[in-house]
């Protein structure tokens, strides 16, 4: 609905964004410490993710949960995936596992992010540092980048090959003279 309405889709420096992201990390260990010592108050704290509100009982509830997945659902119109990257616990766990990776296995150009900033622009999660790194921890393997890695319309590096030239952080050159 909000891409239908045009609503204006809101950017939240990286900075500030990175920062909100240990949200969710504080919600998973809150949950999990609940289930060990609170197991009464955890089945309340469950309540953090809005599904059952939103989807399982259809909004049918009293008004405090219905005007807290009214307020994720309102965020997520101006923000995109507002609660997952912000406040899932669920979203925390899948995360872990691109702190805990052992390989990088999304491939990168060393024209990422020196000069180009392309993938970074488009990748809606903000996880593809200016650098050009990922940010596996943010990444939701939407794959976005990969296919424009592979795309000679996209991609400026095969781009300018096509032309015969090439991409350097000090701009565009002849492929071979240098010039
Ligand atoms: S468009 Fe190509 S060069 Fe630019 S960031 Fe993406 S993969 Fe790297
Ligand atoms: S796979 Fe998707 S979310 Fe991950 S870095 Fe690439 S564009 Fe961003």
């Amino acid at each position: 609905m909000g891409r239908r309405l045009h609503l204006p889709r809101l950017h939240i420096p990286l900075a500030i964004a990175k920062r909100l992201e240990w949200g969710r990390y504080v919600a998973l260990a809150v949950l999990a410490g609940a289930a060990l010592f609170l197991p009464r108050q955890g089945e309340s704290l469950n309540e953090l993710e809005p599904f059952k509100t939103a989807i399982t009982v259809g909004f049918d509830r009293s008004w405090p949960f219905v005007a807290y997945a009214v307020a994720l659902l309102a965020a997520s119109a101006f923000y995109y995936k507002f609660f997952c990257r912000f406040i899932c616990p669920l979203g925390a766990v899948m995360s872990l596992g691109g702190r805990l990776r052992r390989f990088d296995w999304l491939t990168r150009r060393v024209e990422c992010g020196k000069p180009c900033q392309s993938c970074k622009a488009k990748c809606a999660y903000d996880a593809i540092e200016p650098t050009g790194e990922i940010r596996y921890d943010a990444c939701f393997q939407c794959l976005d980048c990969v296919g424009i890695y592979h795309d000679d319309k996209r991609c400026p590096v095969l781009l300018y090959e096509k032309k015969g030239k090439v991409l350097t952080p000090k701009g565009v050159f002849n492929a071979g003279t240098g010039g």
